[in-house]
């Protein structure tokens, strides 16, 4: 079990190995570099990569392509790429959204089984 400290309460997270947070509605953003890797991982050409695997995003760059089953990485409940997944999978839950906003977290909670949280104790003779 992992856990990391927000302003009033502790996120926590413990994978249940589902996939169901690469199912949910949503956008993988590439970041800089994290193209290259997968690519590489693939030992695929840049045209073909993004031609099956990425969208465009307006102005923002390029994400992961979806299909039907969620992300097109996501292979009989499990990524195809785990060990180059990009940033934003590693970093799950732990999102900036996630440690400022419980509605945020709730949200997450919503889909991901391994997240929860504990709040804070004040302690008994804090002011
Ligand atoms: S939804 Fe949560 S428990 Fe399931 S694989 Fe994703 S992180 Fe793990
Ligand atoms: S890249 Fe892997 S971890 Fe990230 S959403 Fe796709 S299947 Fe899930």
């Amino acid at each position: 079990m992992f856990s990391r400290k927000a302003p009033g309460y502790t996120v926590t997270h413990n994978c249940k190995k589902c996939g169901d947070c690469c199912r949910v509605d949503g956008y993988v953003f590439l970041g800089r570099g994290e193209e290259k890797r997968i690519m590489e991982y693939l030992a695929v050409c840049k045209k073909e990569f993004r031609k099956r695997f990425t969208d465009r995003f307006f102005l923002f760059g390029r994400v992961l392509k979806l299909d039907a089953e969620g992300c097109c990485f996501l292979v009989e409940s499990r990524c195809v790429i785990y060990e180059v997944r990009p940033m934003q999978c590693r970093s799950f839950p732990y999102w900036p959204g996630v440690m400022r906003s419980k509605k945020d977290l709730e949200h997450v909670m919503s889909y991901c089984k391994g997240t929860g949280f504990y709040a804070e104790k004040r302690a008994k003779n804090a002011p």
